[in-house]
């Protein structure tokens, strides 16, 4: 691998690479990979390769690896800012990474769950299994009466019985529905919102962090932190990788830069992407989700429920609370706001932002609950190296938009959680790209 200084970018045009000096062009046929970005697609693309024996080079923005996997100790108990779950633990190989990095696991329990109204009144259990079985005969009527691609609140009006005029039932789909998706029910496509595969088995979660599955990948790696990747060339001999500091050169190229960097197209590549490749970017959905962590000093709320629901009256405005009680000895209530509301808490101060959750939390557990003593609030759609949370299937777009960045373009190789339809948006999903995009360049 081989790095040079920014004075000598404008050589580096690999269309010329008959043309570049003799070092140049010995460096472009080294049989190197370089990585852009040490998230979890990244880091299993850049271990498996190394572990083969390639030279790999991992070019990293920020200051640490994880990307969207990242796990804060500040509140006294680790606090995930992205990835929490793993959803679907049965077969899925964030298992056997937590099992390797001999990880304790936390079965949750969906049903440990109490949801209130607005004004605090608790919805009865019955209640909110009838509205569960509502649910369910709305997605199998989606699922059957959708012919041509429809937003899901369209498919909703068409199909269903009058769910989005029902509070309890606008509860469900922004805490169940949105959550998965991490898209507003106005953008989910109703055709393939659920189409995709999922591994079985009750989520789980890592009460020691998230982030411990990622040294075992890590290790030894070549990874270079504060490297902003700004352009990427490519061509038959190869790649080259312009960032602030310098130019890398190399035989392959993984790129997992999310989805919300490749729509923003902040990084130019040259040539430019092929059209096919520039659509499905633009047709993919870039969901959002804001998390906010509240640290109290003693709990106020039931200590053993693991999921407390607010039926807010604005659609995804901290629908959903969890109880870090259940599985820890910190009182801290993690909540989360959804769809169309999501971008409205991303663009929140933290203070705003607490004061908007405390204000929903006043409306359950009264006006004296006391002010919490330590708070984290995510931005994912504001931070530059995300711009969103998750990949969705947004109308208009199909499983295709997704799975045609398994096709490498020549050197360029694609991974992240956006590169396959089958588990978008998940942990195991970017993993398993990673491991895709190494067999590839392998072969
Ligand atoms: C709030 C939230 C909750 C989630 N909950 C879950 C969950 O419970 N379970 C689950 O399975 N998944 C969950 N996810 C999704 C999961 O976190 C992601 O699917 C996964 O971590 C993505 O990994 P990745 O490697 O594809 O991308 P990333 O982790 O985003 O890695 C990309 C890397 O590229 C770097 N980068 C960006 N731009 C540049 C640049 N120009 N130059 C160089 N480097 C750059 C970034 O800093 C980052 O390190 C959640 C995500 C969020 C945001």
């Amino acid at each position: 691998m081989r790095f040079r200084p920014p004075t000598r970018r404008d050589a580096l045009k690999l269309g010329l690479a008959a043309t570049l000096a003799p070092e140049a062009a010995r460096a472009v046929s080294n049989p190197n990979v370089l990585v852009v970005g040490a998230g979890i697609a990244g880091l299993a693309a850049a271990r498996a390769l190394a572990d083969a024996g390639r030279a790999v080079v991992v070019l990293e923005a920020s200051g640490r690896i994880g990307g969207r996997i990242h796990t804060d100790r500040s509140l006294g108990l680790p606090v995930e800012l992205g990835a929490g779950w793993i959803h679907g633990p049965d077969g899925n190989p964030i298992s056997d990474l937590a099992g390797r990095a001999d990880l304790q696991t936390f079965l949750t329990d969906d049903n440990s769950l109490e949801v209130y109204r607005a004004d605090g009144t608790a919805v009865r259990d019955a209640d909110v299994v009838a509205g569960e079985a509502r649910l369910a005969r709305l997605a199998a009527a989606v699922d059957d009466g959708v012919d041509n691609d429809i937003a899901m609140s369209e498919a909703i009006r068409r199909f269903g019985n009058g769910e989005l005029e029902d509070p309890l039932m606008r509860w469900m789909l922004s805490a169940y529905l949105e959550f998965l998706t991490g898209g507003s029910v106005h953008d989910i496509s109703a055709a393939f919102w659920d189409e995709d595969d999922a591994f079985a088995g009750t989520d789980v979660i890592l009460p020691d962090g998230y982030e411990r599955i990622l040294p075992g990948l890590a290790r030894e790696l070549d990874i270079r932190f504060g490297e902003m990747v700004q352009s990427i060339a490519y061509g038959p001999e190869g790649v080259s990788v312009t960032t602030e500091n310098g130019t890398f050169e190399a035989k392959h190229l993984v790129c997992t830069l999310p989805l919300g960097v490749l729509k923003a197209g902040r990084i130019a590549f040259d040539p430019p992407l092929p059209s096919e490749y520039q659509r499905s970017i633009q047709a993919l959905g870039m969901g959002q989700a804001t998390k906010l962590a509240l640290r109290f000093d003693a709990p106020f709320w039931p200590q053993d429920v693991q999921y407390f629901g607010v039926v807010t009256e604005l659609m995804g405005r901290w629908p959903y609370f969890m109880n870090t009680m259940t599985y820890g000895d910190a009182p801290i209530l993690m909540g989360v706001s959804l769809g169309a509301y999501a971008p409205i808490a991303d663009t929140m101060s933290e203070d705003d932002a607490t004061a908007d959750m405390m204000d929903v939390l006043r409306g359950v557990f009264g006006n004296t609950i006391p002010e919490p003593t330590g708070v984290l609030k995510t931005a994912w759609s504001n931070d530059p190296l995300a711009l969103g949370a998750y990949s969705f299937a947004k109308l208009g777009a199909t499983p295709d938009d997704f799975n045609r960045f398994a096709e490498p373009i020549g050197p360029l190789h694609f991974a992240g959680e956006h590169t396959s339809f089958d588990y978008h948006g998940n942990v195991h999903c970017a993993y398993l790209s990673g491991l895709r995009a190494a067999a590839a360049i392998l072969a």
